[in-house]
Formats: C-alpha cells, sequence, structure tokens
C-alpha cells in the first residue's frame, strides 16, 4: 500500500531565534520563569493535585477581579472565547444589547451579541475619545437593555474608557447587566468588579495577567448566574455553556478535558500577582507606562490620545509624516530583537505594558530600539534626550 511521504520540516531549533525577540507588543508579553515552568508540567485533569490548583486558582482570581462570587471559571482558548462565553450566556436571543463600542474589540462584543440573536444597539463613540456616561444614559433611558458590553482599555486605538466605573452603575441602576472586556487590563489598574456592580469580566491570560495565550478566565456576579441558571433556552454552544463549565470549576467533575499546563502556568502568574498585590501591582505598571510616555514625547514624537483618555497598558504612539510604521518595526525586530505592534488602521505603532512588560530593563531597550528605528526610518527624533526623560520618569524625578 501506498502512503503519503512524511513532510520534511525543520526543527524549531532551527526556526525560533537563539535568543528569543523581547515582546514589547500589544500581546503576548513574556512569561516568567514559573509560569514557563508550569506550562511545561502536565498532570491529570482531575483527581486531587488539580483539584487543589482549580481551588487556589478561583480564589486568586476571585481577588485579581475584586469579586466575592463563586462564579471564578476559566475557559481553554483566547481573551474571546472567555468573551464569547459571558456573552453567550448572557445575552438571551432577542434580548436588547447596547454594545458600547470604541474600537476593534469593543465592536467584537457587539458580533458576537448579535450572533447570539441578541438585539444589538451599537453606542459608536468618536475616535480618541472615552465613552461618556450621559451619552450612554440617553441611551439607557430608551428602554429595556438587558446587557450593556464594554472595554476597560481599547487596545486597537489605545483609547482607555476611565468612565467605566460611572458606566458600570449606571447600567445597573436601570436593570442592566455589564459585562466589561479587561483583557489588556485587568491586573494593570483598578477594576473593581463588586463595588462597580459589573456582571461579567473576562481576560486572557497573554496580556495584563503575563501567562500565556490560550487559556483565559472570567466572573460572573451572583446576579449574572441567577440569568443563567434560570435560562429557558439549550444553548448552542456546547464548550462555551457556563452550567456545563461549573461542573469541572465548581463541582470537580468532567466537562471536557482542561488545558492542565495552561491552567497550572495561570496559576502561577495569579500568584506573582498576588505576592505583589494588586496596589504595587498597579503602581509598577503606572510609574513604567507614564515614564516610558515621557520618554517618548521627549524624544520628539507624538502620543495619538490626549493624556485624559490614554491607555497606560498599550501606548499608541503616532509614525511620523512620510515614515513607514512597518519599516521602524521591522528594523526594531531584525536589528535590536524587540517586538512591537503595528495597527489596526490609524498610522500608529504600539507598545505594551502589560505585566513583564513594565520592567525598567525592557523600557530601557524598547526606547533606544524605537528612536534608532525611527531614524533608520527616516524620523528626526532626539534619542538622548528620551532616554533621560524615560530615566528620569521611572526614578520619579
Ligand atoms: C487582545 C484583546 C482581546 C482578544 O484577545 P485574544 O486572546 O486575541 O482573543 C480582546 N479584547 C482586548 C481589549 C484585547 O486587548
Amino acid at each position: 500500500m501506498e502512503t503519503l511521504q512524511a513532510p520534511n520540516v525543520s526543527s524549531l531549533d532551527h526556526l525560533l531565534p537563539q535568543e528569543p525577540l523581547l515582546m514589547m507588543g500589544a500581546g503576548p508579553v513574556p512569561i516568567p520563569h514559573k509560569v514557563a515552568y508550569a506550562n511545561s508540567i502536565v498532570i491529570n485533569h482531575l483527581g486531587e493535585t488539580m483539584n487543589k490548583v482549580i481551588e487556589q486558582v478561583k480564589e486568586m482570581g476571585a481577588y485579581v477581579f475584586q469579586t466575592t462570587s463563586r462564579h471564578v471559571l476559566g475557559v481553554a482558548g483566547p481573551g474571546s472565547a472567555a468573551m464569547e462565553m459571558a456573552i453567550v450566556n448572557l445575552v438571551e436571543p432577542g434580548s436588547k444589547v447596547l454594545a458600547v463600542c470604541n474600537g476593534y474589540f469593543s465592536r467584537r462584543m457587539a458580533d458576537m451579541a448579535a450572533r447570539v440573536g441578541g438585539e444589538v444597539v451599537v453606542m459608536e463613540v468618536a475616535s480618541n475619545r472615552a465613552a461618556d456616561p450621559e451619552e450612554v444614559e440617553g441611551y439607557l433611558k430608551q428602554g429595556d437593555f438587558r446587557t450593556l458590553t464594554i472595554v476597560q482599555g481599547e487596545t486597537s486605538n489605545t483609547v482607555f474608557n476611565r468612565h467605566l466605573e460611572a458606566i458600570s452603575r449606571l447600567a445597573h441602576r436601570y436593570g442592566c447587566m455589564v459585562i466589561v472586556d479587561a483583557v489588556c487590563t485587568l491586573s494593570t489598574m483598578p477594576l473593581e468588579m463588586d463595588r462597580w456592580k459589573i456582571d461579567a469580566v473576562i481576560t486572557g491570560g497573554q496580556k495584563g495577567l503575563s501567562s500565556i495565550p490560550g487559556v483565559s478566565l472570567l466572573a460572573f456576579s451572583e446576579n449574572a448566574w441567577s440569568r443563567i441558571a434560570a435560562r429557558r433556552h439549550t444553548l448552542s454552544h456546547w464548550c462555551l455553556d457556563a452550567l456545563l463549565a461549573d461542573k469541572f470549576w465548581n463541582q470537580k467533575s468532567y466537562h471536557y478535558t482542561a488545558p492542565v499546563s495552561g491552567i497550572l502556568a495561570l496559576h502561577e502568574a495569579l500568584r506573582l500577582v498576588c505576592e505583589e498585590t494588586l496596589p504595587r501591582r498597579f503602581e509598577r505598571h503606572a510609574l513604567c507606562s507614564l515614564a516610558l510616555q515621557r520618554g517618548i514625547e521627549a524624544m520628539g514624537l507624538e502620543l495619538p490620545v490626549s493624556a485624559d483618555v490614554r491607555l497606560n497598558s498599550v501606548v499608541g504612539i503616532t509614525v511620523p509624516d512620510g515614515v513607514s510604521g512597518d519599516a521602524v518595526r521591522t528594523h526594531m525586530s531584525r536589528v535590536h530583537r524587540v517586538e512591537i505592534s503595528g495597527s489596526f488602521g490609524a498610522n500608529i505603532v504600539r507598545i505594551g505594558q502589560m505585566g513583564e512588560q513594565s520592567r525598567a530593563h525592557n523600557l530601557f531597550r524598547t526606547l533606544h530600539a524605537l528612536g534608532t528605528s525611527m531614524q533608520f526610518a527616516g524620523a528626526a527624533v532626539d534619542l538622548p534626550s528620551g532616554i533621560a526623560e524615560l530615566e528620569k520618569g521611572l526614578t520619579g524625578s
């Protein structure tokens, strides 16, 4: 019998660079050694050890979300799977959804809500502005919205929805549940699920938490869980059904084989967050991001979003006229071994400040690489001033 020939492929030793690129884009971000090590282990997905791991992941997750809800769940999949899990479980077919859209990721939630049959009304936020609570109230007044979706930090255009707390409390007053996408922001800046009256928070592994991509975490409020428990229709999504996932996450039994290595990695990432504590982690992220922003501006480059609504977790930088953002990024990658992100349309490049990215040595290397690569691509930048300003920002002078 003739079989197909085995393909002749390269081993990873040939494909991967000698020294990994420094990942300073919009995610995935560098992972600590403890996380990488945990990710190399496989254990039984059920049993005593896994039960203990899951209990601790839920406990640490509740801390990071700032909730006392017992409905912290993980999902095998990207941040978008957590997003979809929140949406398919909370948006009933035919129910009204207010989708506050700032950009690419908040629009993804609107799309998902429409796909499950939600009657979606989009509130389009002007570019480079934060969603305005009064405008949101105008929509809520028009009637019977059951669910509101909003992003805390819009990674695509680097806008920060600074009025998230006010908007969430407002929606709560109107009896409307709130789903928050905190994929890039969680553990980098304050978010208080219970106090802010949020009903579902979603995150991914590979951004603020500095874990691996592919295993994500979300939490439902007790209120949200009542809606889920009371539903009459059968979800068409089997893997994402929160009532089935609850079997694994709360009842120590089988739903699907959990991504054990990724959960162990997430455990370690969360443990490092707990060890650092949230207040200190927020402080580190703010200090690093603001110092980086100061350095970029001192080099003579512009930030497209005004300071009051600028996202600290992912910093957008305007590419000067006549300069190619792709040329800058390619040079950074090839020559300096530093990777940053391009954009979704606007002529910007983006530098992440999430988890391990917010370390002084990574900032100096990245800013230096950005400056010389901008010069290489034809931009006039003052590199020494930028580096000096970064140093001042980091030392608080
Ligand atoms: C990255 C990101 C997502 C999507 O996460 P994936 O893991 O790529 O699915 C969603 N929302 C925001 C705000 C993000 O930054």
